[in-house]
């Protein structure tokens, strides 16, 4: 999963060009630089390897929802329908937006069940934002029919996902807006860093606005600059930039080297009857970055994580008992522990996290276990971990 394993030359080439400029910022300085515009080229290429209009990139994967839902209008007392199994920073982007997020449940695919999210529906209902986890899609054209049909705006948090598409479309190119993380954990990575894309001019102008205090950017001079709207600091900088530009340039070779990993590994587990994996709706779409599977059930799949883990198949995620991930143990969520008071008009609407039941997507995760598959395996690595699945699951 991680592209921290694969840093090289490329990227310590492409780190050296801005070192020798000492241009940092992503805009302006144009004789300083030198024609090096890391985030630009960054920008360029995963908009063209996408196949959407417009790409922005900026500092962190969080700062990335910020931009998406500001750019959808998304504000105060505005709900937003978000599943239970994702990163913190989903309904940290939400609350920050001074919107409601809206928990509904999940399905096999680990994202969002677009048969239940009829169920999760107010009048304040104003977007859906989907979350297509651990490498892999959720039911994204049923989602969007969904959302088309009810007039709602289409949010996808890609960020575990980037390379991965839904019948030959990239995933985060389906809804108004898509979200990718670059941090140092995620598939490819800028050491931090994230980007929105969209086909939408309007909306791509807003975000790169909104990004750098309401900058129009146009022309070269940027004292010269209007400020069309208010807005923040989400930029990244262009030594990140440069580091994610070689990283972008290895996708293909990371999501091969991810897919021939998992297929060893999913044909060794597949063997065993009381194993079950993730629905996939477009198998070829997938990623790759996990091998995620359940057991009959909570017990089991407790005991099997902690056997894989401590029998050497290192990197089994249990994540009904992670505090990161799932809503059940998201205790600063559900006491609400904010550092100033939340904006007043929030605490009318806002749903006492605490007493959320979820059972289905609770008895889902309890039964998950996600394996990461690793780019620097080799044979030996892998034969090792066959073994290891093998003992522990005929046990
Ligand atoms: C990593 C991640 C984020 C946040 O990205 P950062 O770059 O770490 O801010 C958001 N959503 C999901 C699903 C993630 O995995």
């Amino acid at each position: 999963m991680p592209g921290f394993e694969i840093f090289g030359e490329e990227e310590r080439r492409q780190v050296q060009d801005v070192l020798d400029t000492g241009v940092l910022f992503r805009y302006g300085f144009d004789a300083a630089r030198r024609g090096h515009w890391k985030a630009l080229d960054f920008e360029k290429e995963l908009a063209q390897r996408l196949g959407v209009a417009h790409c922005h990139l900026c500092a962190s994967g969080t700062a990335a929802l910020n931009i998406a839902l500001a750019t959808c209008g998304i504000g105060a007392g505005d709900e937003v329908i978000v599943p239970p199994f994702t990163f913190v920073a989903t309904f940290e982007a939400v609350l920050a937006a001074g919107a409601v997020p809206v928990f509904a449940e999940i399905d096999e695919t680990l994202g969002l069940d677009p048969e239940l999210l009829a169920s999760a529906l107010t009048p304040r209902t104003k977007a859906v934002m989907v979350v297509h986890m651990c490498g892999a899609m959720a039911r994204i054209d049923e989602i969007a029919t969904f959302c088309k049909n009810k007039g709602l705006m289409l949010i996808e948090d890609t960020c575990q996902s980037v390379g991965a598409t839904f019948r030959g479309k990239a995933l985060g190119t389906f809804g108004h807006i898509g979200c990718f993380s670059f941090d140092p954990v995620k598939t490819i990575t800028c050491g931090e860093g994230g980007a929105v894309v969209t086909d939408d001019d309007r909306r791509y102008e807003l975000a790169h606005a909104y990004a750098d205090h309401g900058h129009d950017h146009i022309g070269n001079d940027r004292g010269a600059e209007t400020h069309p709207i208010i807005g923040y600091n989400y930029r990244i900088s262009e030594l990140n930039a440069a580091v994610g530009l070689a990283q972008l340039r290895k996708l293909d070779a990371i999501l091969a080297a991810q897919r021939s990993n998992k297929a060893a590994l999913k044909a060794a587990m597949a063997k065993f009857p009381q194993i079950s994996f993730r629905r996939l709706p477009d198998p070829e779409g997938d990623s790759a970055t996990f091998l995620t599977f359940m057991l009959p059930d909570e017990k089991s799949a407790r005991q099997t994580a902690r056997d894989l883990n401590a029998g050497g198949a290192d990197g089994c995620f249990y994540y009904y008992d992670n505090n990161w991930h799932y809503l059940r143990n998201w205790h600063h969520l559900k006491e609400m522990k904010t550092v100033a008071p939340l904006p007043a008009h929030l605490n009318p609407h806002c749903p006492d996290y605490g007493r959320i039941a979820l059972p289905r997507s609770d008895a889902l995760i309890a039964r998950t276990i996600a394996m990461q598959i690793k780019l620097g395996w080799r044979q030996t690595d892998l034969d090792k971990r066959i073994t290891t699945i093998q003992n522990v699951l005929s046990r």
